[in-house]
């Protein structure tokens, strides 16, 4: 670690793999199978976080491999369009119809950023409605009030971000209908865009609450501004379909990332086809990337996709978040503290709180020292927990119950150790 801080930041390319919030220093990582990774010292670890969302599927599922080997023998990037891009945008579309057209860029900070250059070039409007807690990326307009790292190192904004460039983003707590109400009566029609985390993640997992989705596609709908659902984590993770087919909200626009690239660095815009062909080159809106759509990231992606073909995959994985749900439940009951468990098929947080989590506030106030505690317990256990009060957890199809099981045993041990 003291070698990696010499040369990066923190000794980390992304602040959020940082454990300055937990303590402790975090294990470097040699390899990975399946469930689990394996650090330089060779201590194995039950791989909670999944490289962030990405991998549905494990770590180096034999399909995804496969398409990678295969891919590179053909050429590692064209200059052209390939014919697997369109097999990817159709997939998409199969999986979730509201995506008629597709743009792949190369991360999910890429695709939120174009999406709302393209919701602002449409309406010619310029304002953002986006939502406390919820993370779209690092991009300028949107690091206002965010969740992930910018929550766990308490960052409310970035310096770096001209005022200016925030002043057009508007920030409202997540779940409140009457905020959001009272904000379009008065700027509605201003308003370009709304962009939300249709289940949040980024501030722990925070569910929409009932009536709240509803409401934002009501009210972009009567006003002119486009609904934008950011799916990076939520996307083919919660549902073939993502969180808009469960919920049954039908955006003009959906951002992707993270499942999409099958653990290679991919992002995609896209929604209804009058829109999308506003961009470059059928329309004036400019975006672009020298290597999107990189056939090896597509390959992979197409891979993974094809593993999540139908919602059997979502069962079993259900099946595996409500064990480990009523497992950590058992655990906090047994130890007599307030806990709450915010899940979503395989997304889940666990908050040390009495008072249910249901946006920024609340997740910001449950017990950060004691979540720290348990954290260095998991990690001393074997279990790779997100270093973070403000991440989800993540289970994929290679974790089994045995895998589950290992996790809640560490973490009634961890709470056992953290308790005075
Ligand atoms: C991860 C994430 C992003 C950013 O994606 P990157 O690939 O890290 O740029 C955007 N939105 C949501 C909801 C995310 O979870």
């Amino acid at each position: 670690m003291e070698r990696a801080e010499a040369v990066l930041p923190g000794g980390v390319n992304s602040p959020v793999r940082s454990f300055r919030s937990v303590g402790g220093s975090p294990p470097f990582f040699a390899r990975a199978q399946g469930a689990f990774l394996f650090d330089l010292d060779h201590n194995r670890y039950v791989d909670m976080v999944l490289a962030y969302g990405p991998l549905i599927l494990g770590h180096l599922h034999p399909s995804v491999v496969e398409a990678i080997r295969t891919q590179l023998e053909q050429g590692e990037a064209m200059g052209g369009p390939t014919l697997p891009e369109v097999e990817l945008a159709e997939r998409v579309h199969e999986y979730m119809p509201s995506v008629e057209m597709l743009r792949l860029v190369n991360s999910g900070t890429e695709a939120t950023m174009s999406a709302i250059r393209l919701a602002r070039g449409i309406t010619g409007r310029s304002l953002i409605l986006k939502f406390a807690g919820c993370y779209h990326g690092h991009a300028d307009a949107l690091l206002a009030e965010s969740g992930s790292g910018l929550a766990t190192l308490a960052i409310p904004g970035s310096p770096g971000v001209p005022a200016g460039t925030v002043a057009d983003t508007l920030v409202l707590p997540y779940n409140d209908q009457g905020a959001v109400r009272d904000l379009f009566a008065q700027r509605g029609d201003g308003i370009a865009a709304v962009i939300v985390e249709p289940v949040a993640g980024n501030m722990g997992v925070v569910p929409p609450r009932p009536g709240f989705l509803p409401l934002l596609r009501e009210l972009t709908e009567r006003h002119g501004s486009l609904l934008i659902l950011d799916e990076v984590m939520t996307g083919f993770r919660l549902a073939r379909g993502g969180a808009q087919a469960i919920y049954q909200v039908v955006p003009d626009l959906t951002c992707l990332g993270k499942v999409i690239g099958g653990g290679l660095p991919v992002g995609a815009f896209g929604g209804r086809a009058d829109l999308m062909r506003q961009l470059a080159p059928t329309g004036p809106i400019y975006q672009a990337g020298t290597l999107s759509g990189s056939p090896l990231a597509v390959a992979a992606g197409l891979a993974a996709l094809g593993q999540l073909s139908d919602e059997r995959p979502y069962t079993r994985l259900e099946a595996l978040g409500a064990r480990l749900e009523q497992g950590l439940r058992q655990v906090g009951k047994s130890v007599g503290i307030p806990m709450q468990i915010n899940r979503v098929g395989s997304m889940l947080t666990f908050f040390f709180s009495q008072e249910e989590v249901v946006d920024y506030g609340s997740a910001a106030g449950s017990d950060l020292g004691l979540f720290a505690s348990v954290h260095r317990g998991l990690i001393e256990r074997g279990v790779f927990w997100p270093p973070s009060q403000f991440e989800s957890s993540f289970l994929s199809l290679a974790h089994d119950e045995a895998a589950v099981d290992l996790v809640v045993a560490a973490f009634a041990e961890a709470v056992q150790a953290a308790l005075p």
